[in-house]
């Protein structure tokens, strides 16, 4: 059993407690491994390690910082396989899309702040006779990045690229459930002569390791993704200490389909928008929303399509569908098919757990689910499931579609399909969301702002969004 480490002031080093967790296989439901289970003696010697590199880093030029990052990225890139392959071990996802979207990615993290440390820059306001103001834009000090286990590595560096590039030190935190990537990252770190104690990766439980680190009063700023609830707990600890926080949390997203879409593009799209990574994405359309005149067509050729849709092993080049993260999210999963069973819906295609057989019979895997006739307002159509099940629902008009589209406590993402431009402009400024895809999903311009309104999130992540989450400004003013 491979046992990973914490990667504290640039070694190596054993857990604090002595506490090991084991590290789940989701195809074959068996530990293949054990996490640290760090406490808040690992968490105070991340720190420290940091704050002693703070110096040193924040006084770099931007283009050693520039260095130091691709150095990272190339690091990556000569492991690619390894890193494939372990991204989809941890999380059960499929090899294609570990190869195609997550390392490819996070790669591109890495590159893209590469480049804003080159290219940052900081405003100045002339003001009409009196003189100039202009900003210094300073980092802030050790900064915590907290990810979840759904894209582990591609969300993990979109946290720890930016905050290096803008000057801070980290001190990192993978999900327990998925740590592998984040290992071999300081594997990488460690490889590419990283300077020491500017990159700190603890790996352990959120409720002790995640809860230490939020609380450590040597953090300055805490970047958090993950569930609504816990980005709550973290507002109220770190709230009350002033600690800057961007919080990507939860989302109940909805697909809205208008009758004049490219039928066609819409439906390859809106499969994989509903189903990719089995679901578990935060941007996933789980409430697919259709004009009345195209809802009995939508219906039949979707669920001809998913009813294709199989769902096998995660290391099989050709699986398009694999395993759900863990048993306990498996059973959260079926608890919300059973509540939208006992809501009045009716499964039209999926609803079940799939026993694959052999050395997978153990595997978390659950069929493509699709569901009908329930209200918006019910607890399917209102809670995140965050797995391969999806709603369908009608509507008569744009100002009805409008009206279902909002009705969440969430506001992360959206996608509309219409041909009609001015439509597709209202609908989008109507919509309560950060994020509006029209007639396409998931293209993403590093560059552009990327959250959440409403209990969706705080603050922006992407572009120089993320540069200024990571650095305070202090305006300076100038008489003549
Ligand atoms: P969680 O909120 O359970 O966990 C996220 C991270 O926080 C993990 O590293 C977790 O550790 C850690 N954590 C848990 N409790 C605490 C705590 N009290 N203090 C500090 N850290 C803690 O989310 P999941 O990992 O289950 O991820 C799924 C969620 O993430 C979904 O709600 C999804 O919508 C959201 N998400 C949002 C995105 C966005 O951009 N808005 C993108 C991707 C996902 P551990 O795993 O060890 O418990």
């Amino acid at each position: 059993m491979f046992r990973i480490k914490n990667f504290i002031d640039g070694e190596f080093q054993e857990v604090n407690s002595g506490d090991y967790i084991p590290n789940i296989d989701p195809s074959r439901g068996k530990p293949y491994g054990e996490i640290p289970d760090s406490n808040n003696v690992d968490i105070q010697n991340a720190v420290e390690a940091a704050k002693r590199a703070f110096p040193f880093w924040s006084g770099l030029k931007g283009h050693e910082r520039f260095h130091y990052l691709l150095s990272l990225a190339e690091g990556i890139e000569r492991r690619m396989d390894e890193f494939v392959n372990a991204e989809s071990k941890d999380n059960g996802k499929p090899i294609s899309l570990a190869r195609a979207v997550d390392i490819p990615r996070a790669i591109s993290n890495f590159q893209f702040y590469a480049s804003a440390a080159l290219q940052y820059s900081s405003e100045s306001h002339h003001t009409e006779g009196l003189g100039i103001n202009y900003t210094l834009r300073r980092p802030l000090g050790v900064v915590a990045c907290i990810s979840p286990w759904n894209l582990p590595l591609y969300l993990f560096s979109w946290k720890i690229a930016p905050a290096l590039a803008a000057g801070n030190t980290v001190v990192a935190k993978p999900s327990e459930i998925t740590p592998m990537t984040a290992y071999l990252l300081s594997e990488v770190a460690k490889e590419v002569d990283f300077p020491s104690g500017v990159l700190n990766i603890v790996h352990g439980t959120g409720s002790r390791t995640g809860d230490a680190l939020v609380r450590n009063e040597g953090v300055k700023a805490i970047s958090f993704t993950g569930g609504t609830q816990t980005g709550k707990r973290i507002i109220e600890v770190a709230g009350t200490q002033f600690k800057k926080l961007s919080l990507e949390l939860g989302g109940k997203n909805p697909n809205i389909i208008f009758a004049d879409c490219d039928f066609d593009k819409m439906l390859s799209t809106t499969l994989r928008s509903s189903f990719a990574n089995q679901g578990q994405i935060c941007l996933c359309g789980s409430r697919i929303l259709i004009e009345d005149s195209l809802y009995d067509r939508f219906k039949d050729a979707f669920v001809e399509k998913v009813k294709l849709m199989t769902v096998s092993d995660p290391s099989k080049e050709e699986t398009k569908m694999g395993a759900v993260v863990s048993e306990q999210h498996m059973e959260k999963i079926l608890r919300y098919i059973d509540l939208a069973k006992r809501e009045g819906g009716t499964i039209i295609c999926g609803g079940s757990r799939v026993n694959l057989g052999g050395e997978l019979e153990n595997g978390f895997f659950i069929q493509p689910t699709v569901i009908e006739g329930l209200d918006q307002l019910c607890r399917t159509n209102q809670e995140e499931i965050f797995g391969p099940v999806v709603t369908i629902d009608r509507f008569a008009n744009e100002a009805e579609a409008i009206e279902k589209a909002n009705a969440t406590p969430y506001g992360l993402a959206s996608t509309v399909w219409t041909e009609n431009l001015s439509r597709a402009h209202r609908v989008a400024e109507s919509i309560e969301a950060g994020i509006v895809w029209v007639n396409c999903w998931l293209e993403r311009d590093l560059r552009t702002p990327f959250g959440g309104v409403k209990s969706s999130g705080l603050g922006r992540e992407g572009g120089f969004e993320a540069m200024q989450f990571f650095t305070e400004p202090k305006n300076v003013c100038i008489k003549y």
